[in-house]
């Protein structure tokens, strides 16, 4: 949806960094970067060049556009038999804090999303040692049944690597089973970061990096979009950075499944890294405009608010990003960890930061399809009902399949 910005050889700027010349040669004719070129953005810190050149592909690409969504998280449970040390949400079952959602909670929290105008259910959670992947089907039809207008985009690759494992079943009989159930897409977390050494540290015992991108490989083939994210600022190098990236890209070539690309920065607090100081504002930019510049056959980087709080990701929209994320309503996985922006960012407060930015705000679906809220409007606000705000313990799960 570009907005025919003018924008030419004569706009370049003078780089501080002189390596920064022969890649703004490329992206000015729109040559595909190599991963050398990605290196060499990374370890610039000439952040204003790097950045004039995301947000020239992202203009060329969206003109003044940034979309935005209406969302509610859910995420069922948080019992998790992963222990990931990135990880500050998964806990054992008889932890403090574990908790398991019974279907009908679900629904109610659901029931409340709809009823602010929500397009969309993000669903993801833990890797719960007991709950039969007949759980998660049964949650998906209950949704699909209950408010089949709202987009179900649920479970990670690393879920579903999980649940053919706990079903029996192989990767593409669990994605159908998925899809039939009324999955839309996929989310595109546990991605982390692909290369083997440092997953051996931050998240040993879930897929691998090659197993997640086959995941995703199989799940396009069989129709099912989903995203992609890159876990940063924890314990990786800069060439691991570009080599996940390069990864995506060479995966997006083959099956065109990826919708959106989100850089996720990482909260030490509460996890097994806790030493790891917090990435920086400068980490954070970096990140949106490398992964704009490197991810060519990618529509949409998103700046996700909730990591990297409202005023990084609205600069973030100068710096490659063309999405804010939602108005999410319920975080739990980056809150366990320390973040501390709010859980809830209404409608109208995402317009307004984007406006700030000098931006175009945009409603969209999933799919980036633009929402016309004259055919869809949202329904009268109702006094909040605290009927849904606890958890169950774990102690008192039902599961109502
Ligand atoms: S990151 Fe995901 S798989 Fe790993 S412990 Fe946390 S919830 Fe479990």
């Amino acid at each position: 949806m570009a907005t025919g910005l003018q924008l030419s050889a004569q706009t370049v700027p003078a780089f501080q960094d002189a390596r920064l010349e022969p890649i703004a040669k490329k992206v000015l004719a729109g040559e595909r970067l190599s991963a050398d070129d990605g290196l060499a953005l990374y370890q610039s810190h000439d952040l204003l060049g790097v950045g004039w050149l995301a947000n020239y592909v992202r203009e060329r690409r969206h003109g003044n556009v940034t979309y935005f969504n209406v969302n509610r998280h859910i995420n069922p449970t948080n019992v998790c038999v992963a222990h990931c040390r990135l990880c500050a949400f998964g806990r054992s079952p008889d932890a403090t804090g574990a908790y398991t959602f019974a279907l009908d909670e679900i629904w109610q929290r659901a029931a409340q999303g709809v009823a602010e105008g929500a397009t969309e259910f993000h669903i993801v959670g833990g890797l719960h040692p007991d709950l039969p992947f007949e759980y998660y089907l049964e949650l998906i039809r209950g949704l699909k049944q209950r408010f089949p207008q709202v987009h179900l985009k649920a479970f990670t690759m690393v879920e579903v690597g999980y649940y053919a494992r706990i079903s029996k079943k192989s990767i593409r009989d669990t994605l159908l089973a998925m899809k039939e159930a009324g999955v839309d897409s996929l989310p595109g977390g546990g991605a982390e970061i692909f290369h083997p050494r440092v997953r051996k540290i931050i998240c040993d015992h879930k897929v691998s990096g090659q197993m997640w991108l086959q995941i995703a490989r199989t799940a396009h083939e069989i129709g099912l979009r989903s995203n992609a994210t890159m876990l940063y600022g924890h314990i990786e190098t800069n060439e691991e950075r570009v080599d996940h990236l390069i990864q995506l890209r060479d995966t997006q070539d083959k099956t065109h499944g990826f919708v959106a690309f989100i850089p996720l920065a990482f909260h030490p607090a509460n996890t097994g890294l806790s030493h790891i100081p917090n990435p920086t504002g400068f980490d954070d930019l970096k990140a949106i405009a490398c992964s704009r510049l490197l991810l060519d056959n990618f529509d949409h980087i998103k700046a996700y608010w909730i990591m990297l709080t409202p005023r990084i990701a609205q600069v973030a929209l100068r710096f490659g990003a063309n999405d804010l994320d939602g108005t999410v309503v319920e975080e739990k996985i980056y809150h366990d960890a320390g973040a501390t922006t709010p859980e809830h960012m209404t409608r109208a407060e995402l317009e307004r930061l984007i406006r700030a930015a000098g931006r175009d705000p945009v409603e969209r679906d999933t799919l980036y399809n633009p929402v016309d809220r004259a055919k869809m409007p949202i329904p009268p606000a109702r006094p909040s009902s605290n009927s849904i705000d606890g958890f169950i313990p774990e102690t008192s799960l039902t599961l109502n399949i």
